[in-house]
Protein backbone atom coordinates (compact mmCIF):
# COMPACT_ATOMS: atom_id res chain seq x y z
CA UNK A 1 0.00 0.00 0.00
CA UNK A 2 0.74 3.53 0.33
CA UNK A 3 4.34 5.07 2.17
CA UNK A 4 2.55 6.98 4.56
CA UNK A 5 0.72 4.60 6.09
CA UNK A 6 1.50 4.65 10.05
CA UNK A 7 -0.38 2.94 12.69
CA UNK A 8 0.42 5.21 15.63
CA UNK A 9 -2.97 7.06 16.38
CA UNK A 10 -1.51 9.00 19.18
CA UNK A 11 -1.33 12.86 17.34
CA UNK A 12 -4.83 15.00 17.97
CA UNK A 13 -5.26 15.53 14.34
CA UNK A 14 -4.68 11.73 13.62
CA UNK A 15 -7.87 10.67 15.74
CA UNK A 16 -11.48 10.18 13.76
CA UNK A 17 -14.72 11.90 15.13
CA UNK A 18 -16.79 9.50 16.61
CA UNK A 19 -19.95 11.22 14.60
CA UNK A 20 -19.82 13.09 11.14
CA UNK A 21 -22.84 14.90 9.31
CA UNK A 22 -24.00 13.47 6.39
CA UNK A 23 -25.18 16.34 4.18
CA UNK A 24 -27.69 14.03 2.46
CA UNK A 25 -31.58 13.62 2.03
CA UNK A 26 -31.49 11.11 -0.31
CA UNK A 27 -30.91 7.97 1.62
CA UNK A 28 -27.20 7.66 1.06
CA UNK A 29 -26.33 6.56 4.69
CA UNK A 30 -27.91 3.14 3.49
CA UNK A 31 -24.69 3.09 1.16
CA UNK A 32 -22.22 4.59 2.84
CA UNK A 33 -22.44 3.64 6.64
CA UNK A 34 -21.42 0.02 6.75
CA UNK A 35 -17.80 1.56 5.33
CA UNK A 36 -18.10 3.83 7.97
CA UNK A 37 -19.08 1.61 11.00
CA UNK A 38 -15.52 0.30 10.92
CA UNK A 39 -13.68 3.14 11.40
CA UNK A 40 -16.47 3.50 14.46
CA UNK A 41 -17.83 6.94 12.41
CA UNK A 42 -21.25 7.00 13.20
CA UNK A 43 -23.11 9.00 9.93
CA UNK A 44 -25.79 11.66 11.56
CA UNK A 45 -28.28 12.78 9.03
CA UNK A 46 -29.99 15.81 9.60
CA UNK A 47 -33.38 16.14 9.42
CA UNK A 48 -35.49 18.35 7.12
CA UNK A 49 -32.03 19.39 5.19
CA UNK A 50 -33.08 19.93 1.23
CA UNK A 51 -30.14 19.45 -0.60
CA UNK A 52 -31.65 20.23 -3.71
CA UNK A 53 -31.39 23.85 -2.94
CA UNK A 54 -27.95 23.27 -4.16
CA UNK A 55 -28.66 22.13 -7.51
CA UNK A 56 -30.67 18.87 -8.75
CA UNK A 57 -30.71 16.92 -11.61
CA UNK A 58 -33.36 17.53 -13.24
CA UNK A 59 -32.05 21.09 -13.75
CA UNK A 60 -35.44 22.96 -11.82
CA UNK A 61 -32.40 24.19 -9.55
CA UNK A 62 -28.88 24.50 -11.63
CA UNK A 63 -25.77 23.38 -9.55
CA UNK A 64 -23.71 26.58 -9.22
CA UNK A 65 -20.20 26.34 -9.35
CA UNK A 66 -18.10 22.77 -9.44
CA UNK A 67 -19.09 18.96 -7.74
CA UNK A 68 -16.48 20.28 -4.94
CA UNK A 69 -18.51 23.93 -4.16
CA UNK A 70 -21.92 21.84 -4.19
CA UNK A 71 -20.39 18.76 -1.70
CA UNK A 72 -18.78 22.19 0.75
CA UNK A 73 -22.48 23.32 0.68
CA UNK A 74 -24.07 20.79 1.55
CA UNK A 75 -21.35 19.82 4.12
CA UNK A 76 -22.10 23.54 5.92
CA UNK A 77 -25.72 22.80 5.85
CA UNK A 78 -25.03 19.56 7.86
CA UNK A 79 -22.87 21.01 9.89
CA UNK A 80 -25.01 23.99 10.86
CA UNK A 81 -27.85 21.84 11.62
CA UNK A 82 -25.88 19.52 13.94
CA UNK A 83 -23.29 21.47 15.34
CA UNK A 84 -20.83 18.84 14.22
CA UNK A 85 -16.98 19.91 13.49
CA UNK A 86 -16.52 16.90 10.53
CA UNK A 87 -19.18 16.71 7.94
CA UNK A 88 -19.67 14.28 4.61
CA UNK A 89 -20.99 14.83 1.00
CA UNK A 90 -21.37 13.46 -2.29
CA UNK A 91 -22.04 14.89 -5.61
CA UNK A 92 -22.34 13.23 -9.06
CA UNK A 93 -22.28 14.45 -12.48
CA UNK A 94 -23.64 12.50 -15.34
CA UNK A 95 -23.56 13.23 -19.08
CA UNK A 96 -22.98 12.15 -22.55
CA UNK A 97 -19.79 10.43 -22.48
CA UNK A 98 -16.72 12.62 -23.81
CA UNK A 99 -15.33 10.35 -25.94
CA UNK A 100 -18.00 7.84 -27.11
CA UNK A 101 -21.04 8.90 -29.13
CA UNK A 102 -24.08 7.54 -28.24
CA UNK A 103 -22.90 6.29 -24.29
CA UNK A 104 -23.14 8.38 -21.15
CA UNK A 105 -20.46 8.98 -18.50
CA UNK A 106 -20.82 10.10 -14.67
CA UNK A 107 -18.39 10.93 -12.14
CA UNK A 108 -19.09 10.82 -8.73
CA UNK A 109 -16.92 12.76 -5.61
CA UNK A 110 -17.22 11.90 -2.07
CA UNK A 111 -15.69 14.88 -0.14
CA UNK A 112 -15.24 14.55 3.79
CA UNK A 113 -14.11 18.21 5.84
CA UNK A 114 -12.72 19.21 8.83
CA UNK A 115 -14.56 22.91 8.65
CA UNK A 116 -12.44 23.98 12.28
CA UNK A 117 -8.98 23.01 10.55
CA UNK A 118 -10.28 23.51 6.82
CA UNK A 119 -8.81 20.04 6.19
CA UNK A 120 -10.54 18.12 3.16
CA UNK A 121 -10.18 14.75 1.55
CA UNK A 122 -11.64 13.92 -1.95
CA UNK A 123 -12.25 10.82 -3.19
CA UNK A 124 -13.11 10.52 -7.09
CA UNK A 125 -15.08 7.47 -9.00
CA UNK A 126 -15.87 7.54 -12.71
CA UNK A 127 -18.80 5.51 -14.23
CA UNK A 128 -18.49 4.64 -17.65
CA UNK A 129 -21.95 1.89 -17.72
CA UNK A 130 -24.16 4.87 -15.74
CA UNK A 131 -27.73 4.12 -15.41
CA UNK A 132 -28.48 7.49 -17.09
CA UNK A 133 -30.21 8.29 -20.01
CA UNK A 134 -33.35 10.56 -21.63
CA UNK A 135 -35.24 10.50 -24.57
CA UNK A 136 -38.37 12.10 -26.17
CA UNK A 137 -41.32 10.09 -26.92
CA UNK A 138 -45.15 11.34 -28.06
CA UNK A 139 -46.73 8.37 -26.12
CA UNK A 140 -46.38 5.06 -24.15
CA UNK A 141 -46.21 3.47 -27.27
CA UNK A 142 -43.30 4.90 -27.62
CA UNK A 143 -42.04 4.89 -24.04
CA UNK A 144 -42.56 0.96 -23.57
CA UNK A 145 -39.57 -0.35 -25.84
CA UNK A 146 -37.36 2.17 -24.06
CA UNK A 147 -37.94 1.18 -20.65
CA UNK A 148 -35.80 -2.05 -20.07
CA UNK A 149 -32.97 0.08 -21.37
CA UNK A 150 -33.59 3.06 -19.00
CA UNK A 151 -33.70 -0.06 -16.29
CA UNK A 152 -37.29 0.96 -15.46
CA UNK A 153 -38.60 0.25 -12.73
CA UNK A 154 -35.48 -0.20 -10.16
CA UNK A 155 -34.01 2.71 -11.65
CA UNK A 156 -36.89 5.55 -11.20
CA UNK A 157 -37.74 7.79 -14.40
CA UNK A 158 -38.04 11.61 -14.50
CA UNK A 159 -40.81 12.85 -17.02
CA UNK A 160 -40.80 16.26 -18.35
CA UNK A 161 -42.69 18.33 -21.14
CA UNK A 162 -40.47 18.55 -24.11
CA UNK A 163 -39.02 22.26 -24.95
CA UNK A 164 -40.68 23.42 -21.81
CA UNK A 165 -38.57 25.15 -19.33
CA UNK A 166 -40.90 24.64 -16.45
CA UNK A 167 -39.25 21.26 -15.17
CA UNK A 168 -40.56 17.76 -14.24
CA UNK A 169 -44.47 16.84 -13.68
CA UNK A 170 -43.92 14.11 -12.15
CA UNK A 171 -40.04 12.40 -10.68
CA UNK A 172 -39.72 9.33 -8.70
CA UNK A 173 -41.32 7.08 -11.06
CA UNK A 174 -41.44 3.28 -10.37
CA UNK A 175 -45.57 2.20 -11.84
CA UNK A 176 -46.37 2.10 -14.92
CA UNK A 177 -50.01 3.43 -14.81
CA UNK A 178 -48.20 6.57 -13.26
CA UNK A 179 -45.55 6.86 -15.82
CA UNK A 180 -48.64 6.83 -18.87
CA UNK A 181 -50.38 9.52 -17.01
CA UNK A 182 -46.89 11.38 -16.36
CA UNK A 183 -46.30 10.97 -19.92
CA UNK A 184 -49.84 11.79 -21.54
CA UNK A 185 -49.85 15.07 -18.98
CA UNK A 186 -46.79 16.17 -20.22
CA UNK A 187 -47.23 15.78 -23.84
CA UNK A 188 -50.21 18.27 -23.20
CA UNK A 189 -48.31 20.73 -21.90
CA UNK A 190 -45.37 20.67 -24.04
CA UNK A 191 -45.36 23.20 -27.22
CA UNK A 192 -44.52 20.77 -29.38
CA UNK A 193 -46.60 17.32 -27.82
CA UNK A 194 -43.90 14.99 -26.63
CA UNK A 195 -42.08 14.44 -23.33
CA UNK A 196 -38.99 13.79 -22.19
CA UNK A 197 -38.42 10.83 -20.14
CA UNK A 198 -34.95 10.53 -17.97
CA UNK A 199 -33.20 8.23 -16.02
CA UNK A 200 -34.13 9.65 -12.02
CA UNK A 201 -30.28 10.27 -10.19
CA UNK A 202 -31.02 11.17 -7.49
CA UNK A 203 -29.18 8.02 -4.96
CA UNK A 204 -32.61 6.53 -3.72
CA UNK A 205 -34.23 6.02 -7.13
CA UNK A 206 -31.45 4.83 -8.52
CA UNK A 207 -29.38 1.64 -7.65
CA UNK A 208 -26.28 2.13 -10.35
CA UNK A 209 -25.64 5.38 -8.71
CA UNK A 210 -26.26 4.08 -4.78
CA UNK A 211 -23.68 1.26 -6.17
CA UNK A 212 -21.47 4.02 -6.85
CA UNK A 213 -21.29 5.86 -3.55
CA UNK A 214 -21.08 2.65 -1.81
CA UNK A 215 -17.57 2.13 -3.43
CA UNK A 216 -16.57 5.53 -2.75
CA UNK A 217 -17.52 5.24 0.74
CA UNK A 218 -15.06 2.26 0.55
CA UNK A 219 -12.41 3.90 -0.65
CA UNK A 220 -13.01 6.98 1.29
CA UNK A 221 -12.89 4.94 4.54
CA UNK A 222 -9.66 3.04 3.53
CA UNK A 223 -7.81 6.19 2.70
CA UNK A 224 -9.29 8.20 6.33
CA UNK A 225 -7.76 4.15 7.67
CA UNK A 226 -4.17 5.68 6.59
CA UNK A 227 -2.19 8.51 8.10
CA UNK A 228 -0.01 11.12 7.04
CA UNK A 229 3.92 10.45 8.88
CA UNK A 230 4.28 13.73 9.17
CA UNK A 231 1.40 15.08 10.75
CA UNK A 232 -0.71 12.28 11.72
CA UNK A 233 -3.99 13.68 9.87
CA UNK A 234 -6.12 11.00 8.25
CA UNK A 235 -6.24 10.92 4.67
CA UNK A 236 -3.38 9.74 3.36
CA UNK A 237 -3.47 8.62 -0.28
CA UNK A 238 -3.78 10.04 -3.83
CA UNK A 239 -3.94 13.38 -4.73
CA UNK A 240 -3.11 13.09 -8.79
CA UNK A 241 -1.71 11.65 -11.39
CA UNK A 242 1.95 13.16 -13.58
CA UNK A 243 2.04 12.09 -17.25
CA UNK A 244 5.03 11.15 -19.32
CA UNK A 245 5.55 7.33 -18.51
CA UNK A 246 9.06 6.81 -20.44
CA UNK A 247 8.46 5.24 -24.16
CA UNK A 248 10.56 2.06 -24.82
CA UNK A 249 12.03 2.92 -28.30
CA UNK A 250 12.63 6.73 -27.83
CA UNK A 251 12.70 6.96 -24.00
CA UNK A 252 10.46 10.20 -24.32
CA UNK A 253 7.63 11.36 -22.69
CA UNK A 254 4.36 9.20 -24.07
CA UNK A 255 0.66 10.47 -23.16
CA UNK A 256 0.63 7.57 -20.29
CA UNK A 257 0.69 8.44 -16.68
CA UNK A 258 4.28 8.00 -15.66
CA UNK A 259 3.74 7.96 -11.72
CA UNK A 260 1.00 8.98 -9.24
CA UNK A 261 1.16 11.46 -6.59
CA UNK A 262 0.13 11.08 -2.80
CA UNK A 263 -0.29 13.06 0.03
CA UNK A 264 -1.42 14.81 2.91
CA UNK A 265 -4.06 17.88 2.37
CA UNK A 266 -3.57 18.70 6.21
CA UNK A 267 -0.06 19.54 5.73
CA UNK A 268 1.01 19.37 1.64
CA UNK A 269 3.48 16.37 1.98
CA UNK A 270 3.61 14.20 -1.14
CA UNK A 271 5.51 11.66 -2.57
CA UNK A 272 5.45 10.12 -5.76
CA UNK A 273 4.29 6.37 -6.15
CA UNK A 274 5.04 4.21 -8.86
CA UNK A 275 2.38 2.83 -11.53
CA UNK A 276 -0.03 0.23 -9.60
CA UNK A 277 -0.18 -1.93 -12.41
CA UNK A 278 3.68 -1.65 -12.85
CA UNK A 279 4.72 -0.36 -15.90
CA UNK A 280 7.94 1.41 -15.99
CA UNK A 281 8.16 1.93 -19.64
CA UNK A 282 5.09 2.87 -22.72
CA UNK A 283 4.47 1.32 -26.09
CA UNK A 284 5.79 2.99 -28.92
CA UNK A 285 2.08 3.60 -30.21
CA UNK A 286 1.19 5.90 -26.72
CA UNK A 287 4.35 8.11 -27.94
CA UNK A 288 3.53 11.75 -29.94
CA UNK A 289 7.42 11.03 -31.54
CA UNK A 290 7.53 7.66 -32.66
CA UNK A 291 3.52 7.53 -33.46
CA UNK A 292 2.45 10.99 -34.47
ZN1 LIG B 1 8.90 7.20 -28.62
ZN1 LIG C 1 0.27 15.60 6.89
Amino acid sequence: MTTGKTTDPQSRAGRLPARVALGTMHGKERALAPAFDRLSVRLIVPAGLNTDSFGTFSAETPRAGSMEDAARAKIAAALAVTGLPVGLASEGAYGPHPAVPFMAAGLEILMWRDADQGHEIIERLGDDRPAYDRAEVADMDQAAPLLTRMGFPETALIVSPAGDARGPVAKGLTGLSELAAAIVAACKASPVGKAVLQTDMRAHMNPRRMSMIARLGLRLAERLACRCDGCGAPGWGRLGTVPGLPCSWCGGPSLLIAHEVHGCTACGTTRPVPRPDGKTMADPGECPACNP
